[in-house]
Parts: C-alpha cells; structure tokens; sequence
C-alpha cells in the first residue's frame, strides 16, 4: 500500500515533461490493484483531465459498453494510460512525453502482476509490446513476454471515428473473454 501511495503521490506532483504545466489533474489510473486484467489507453483526454480518472468522455462510454458486452467489470480491471498528463487538444503523445512517464506505468505493472494487459490503440501496442506495432495487421493476435500475455485492440476513439471496425474490436474482446476464462480455470 506504502508503495502504491508513495508512486501516486510522485505522478500527482510529478514536472518530468511540460504537459505538467497544462494539467488540471494526474489521471494516475483506476480500478482493482489486484486485477489479472489490465488496459493500457494512449493519454488522457479533456474529461479525464478534468476528472482524474481515465476513460470517463466519450471514448470511455464505448469502452464501457464493450466491456459489459463480454462480461467484463470495470472495478475488476485496472484501467490506466502510457500518459498521465493530458496533451493539447489531445495530438499524439511525444517521445520525449512517453519517455518521461512510462516509468509510472512499468511501476503500476509490477505492483499490480496482471496476467493479461490489453493495450487500446496503436499508441499503447507501440510502448508496451512492441515499437512497430501494426494495429491493423496485429489487432487481437496474443503476445507473450515475460510470462504475461498482452493483446491490442483498436482504440475507442478510433472506433468512434470509424464505426466499420467495431466488429473486429468486438471479436478481439470475446477473444479476451475466452483467454480469461481458461486462465481462471487453469489457475484455480
Ligand atoms: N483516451 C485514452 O487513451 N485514455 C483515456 O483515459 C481517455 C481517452
């Protein structure tokens, strides 16, 4: 727990990158810290900013409901993002940015030991799998690294944008579905 807050308490006051100085508020992340399943998003956009808790706007309704559509709970997950920090008007995180947070993350990570982290969009598949990433091509393929399985789907926003890939985003979460499932019975 001393862990836990002492990390919070460094990402909240945290001046690493400048998207410190246009922040209302760190969105550290969310959820239960004893969770197998683990999402990554890119960065927080203007009602996390302006909440504190990731995937609360638009993008977050459609995660909800997809997450509920294949009996996943969000309090059973934990939800956070490679950026703590909003960018202005939500541009793509830089190097330099991902650079300077992704310690947070690693850190969320190793306290937590989720079995699976599925990471939402190109932007996370690209900091946490693997640096070039397709998201198109590699969408729901299964990596493992380290013992841990890792997926990437496509991002709610995408989805918002482009309705035709909601399909495949649907069939990459029964997927998850699936893998939860063996694993529970595998491990209990
Ligand atoms: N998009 C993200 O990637 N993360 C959020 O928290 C919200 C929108």
């Amino acid at each position: 727990m001393a862990d836990w807050e002492e990390l919070e308490r460094q990402c909240r006051e945290c001046t690493r990158c400048a998207l410190a100085e246009g922040r209302t508020n760190c969105v550290f992340g969310t959820g239960s810290r004893t969770a197998s399943l683990m999402f990554v998003g890119e960065a927080p956009g203007a009602r996390e900013d302006e909440t504190g808790i990731p995937f609360v706007g638009a993008a977050g309704k459609l995660l909800d409901l997809y997450l509920g559509a294949v009996g996943i709970a969000r309090d059973d997950v934990y939800i956070a993002n490679i950026l703590k920090c909003r960018p202005p008007q939500n541009r793509d995180p830089l190097g330099v940015e991902q650079d300077a947070c992704i310690g947070y993350l690693r850190r969320q990570v190793a306290l937590i030991r989720p079995k699976i982290i599925v990471c939402l969009g190109r932007i996370a598949a690209m900091g946490v799998i693997k640096d070039d990433f397709r998201i198109t091509r590699e969408h729901g393929q299964w990596f493992t690294l380290n013992g841990r399985m890792y997926m990437a789907t496509f991002h709610p926003s995408a989805l918002l944008r482009d309705p035709s890939k909601r399909p495949e985003a649907f069939m990459d979460l029964r997927a998850l579905r699936k893998e939860i499932r063996e694993i529970c019975t595998r491990t209990y």
